[in-house]
């Protein structure tokens, strides 16, 4: 393989091992073919000043940033790929926000990649480019002749047909997949999308070895499911930092229980659902109300998007009002911190929990459910209740699975989690394990990139370039 050449919105610096599992595994890749990471630096600047790329080496890797203007920052980030996309993959047209300015940023903003990156490449580079912030990308790199191959990983789902056909601008979207040689989803359920909606709205042709024909050119796609660095985090899990955390939970809670959320604090994840199903389940066992106690972490994210306020507000309500109807003077059944706990931290904190709810409303893969499993002690493993419209789930078979929309359902399973006898944790635990093991970001990286070398698209056109 030639030189690898990762694309996204944002950079994590290789260097830096607390950017976490993928980070470490790109940076791996990077590392071994003396690759570039492409992206936006993080900075917003005075339109005058968009112009250079900041590049930067950490070790054999090159780092290549571009600075945005506010104006392309809002609409490009702010508008198009988070207040359009990602509600609307995350099948929520319901907070989309269908301002007809924002695509026009976003094609921009692409474009602007494309310009910025073509004369940084040689002729033998992979490029790699990642999520949704990005699809046009390799469409606008063909505008300018770039005949390099290029394949595209969608981390977060891909809605059914009719639901991506509410997008104004959904044709150009979809259409510009067909300018990379490889598509690459977290999910059967998401490659079945991309099928159908190929199929049905652009009459594309279904050829042998998952490849589609369509606007003269031919794209593989398939499904990658995303995993965590097992072995990275088994070490995190050893740490002293780890450690500390282990032992002050279990000292600090020795007569209770605990269930553990972690999420970054996105509509997505389900969060209100799981109040009330913890609620309803506290309501339903008063005998067994005082011992367990929620923990949920919820990270702040995109404060300046407008739906991410209403959640937080939703949540915070959920939480004093549950503490108020249920909480006795030495016992809250819910601890809710807006914060984010450092990395190597976190392990402990799986650990001492005897369930963990991971319980989105829909979600690419999930790898908060990966981790938690990969931190406990193997002879008295944790129980993990899992959405089934979690991209995991299609994986992690042996987790409790629930539907997070139905409260009794989810309350139900949280009280067989604190009541599973011990032999069936670890058999669970066991199975769910071999998955998390074998479908590791190494498998990812390699199954991806093996793909991406043997899919080629023979043929040139330019049609999907049309808006
Ligand atoms: P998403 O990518 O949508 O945030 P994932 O579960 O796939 O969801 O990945 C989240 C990553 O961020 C995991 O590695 C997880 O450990 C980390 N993370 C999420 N929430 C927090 C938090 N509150 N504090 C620390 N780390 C967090």
């Amino acid at each position: 393989m030639g030189r690898l050449v990762v694309v996204s919105n944002r950079i994590a610096d290789p260097r830096k091992t607390a950017a976490g599992g993928l980070a470490v595994a790109l940076a791996e890749v990077l590392n071994n073919t003396g690759g570039m990471w492409f992206g936006w630096s993080g900075k917003i600047v005075d339109h005058s000043e968009v112009d250079d790329v900041h590049l930067e080496h950490a070790g054999p890797v090159k780092l290549a940033m571009v600075d945005l203007s506010k104006a392309d920052h809002d609409a490009f980030y702010l508008g198009y790929s988070n207040g359009v996309l990602w509600p609307v993959f995350h099948y929520r047209l319901d907070l989309a926000d269908f301002d007809a300015g924002y695509i026009a940023g976003y094609r921009r903003v692409n474009q602007l990649f494309a310009r910025k990156l073509l004369p940084l490449l040689r002729e033998d580079d992979v490029i790699w480019v990642h999520d949704y912030h990005l699809i046009p990308l390799a469409a606008e790199l063909r505008a300018l002749g770039c005949t390099q191959r290029i394949g595209f990983f969608l981390h977060i789902p891909l809605p059914p047909p009719l639901m991506l056909a509410a997008i104004p601008g959904h044709d150009w979207l979809i259409r510009a997949l067909f300018a990379y040689d490889l598509v690459g989803f977290q999910s059967e359920s998401d490659l079945d999308h991309f099928a159908r909606y190929v199929e049905s709205e652009a009459h594309a042709q279904r050829l042998e070895d998952q490849r589609w024909r369509a606007f003269g050119r031919t794209v593989h796609a398939g499904a990658f499911p995303i995993g965590i660095d097992v072995q990275e985090f088994e070490q995190l899990a050893a740490g002293a930092e780890a450690t500390d955390m282990y032992e002050r939970m279990k000292r600090e809670y020795y007569r209770r229980k605990l269930l553990v959320g972690v999420d970054r604090l996105d509509y997505s994840k389900g969060l209100p659902q799981r109040m009330r199903a913890f609620r309803e389940f506290l309501a339903k066992n008063p005998e067994l109300r005082s011992s367990a106690t929620l923990i949920q972490i919820a990270s702040p994210s995109r404060e300046n998007v407008e739906a991410y306020t209403d959640i937080l507000h939703e949540l915070e309500s959920l939480c004093g009002s549950i503490n108020g109807n249920f909480g006795e003077l030495d016992w809250m059944p819910v601890r809710y911190i807006h914060r984010t706990v450092p990395r190597a931290r976190l392990p402990g904190l799986y650990k001492a929990s005897r369930v963990a709810l991971v319980t989105p409303l829909r979600d690419g893969m999930n790898l908060v459910a990966k981790e938690f499993l990969a931190a406990q002690d193997e002879e008295d493993p944790g129980v993990l209740v899992l959405s089934r419209f979690a991209g995991a789930a299609e994986q992690l078979k042996e987790a409790l699975l629930v539907n997070p929309y139905d409260t009794e359902g989810t309350a139900t399973a949280i009280l067989l989690a604190l009541q599973m006898p011990l032999e069936e944790r670890r058999e669970r635990h066991q199975a769910l394990m071999r998955s998390v093991r074998q479908y590791d970001v190494h498998w990812w990286c390699e199954s991806f990139l093996g793909a991406l070398a043997e899919a080629r698209a023979e043929e040139k056109g330019t049609s999907w370039l049309r808006l």
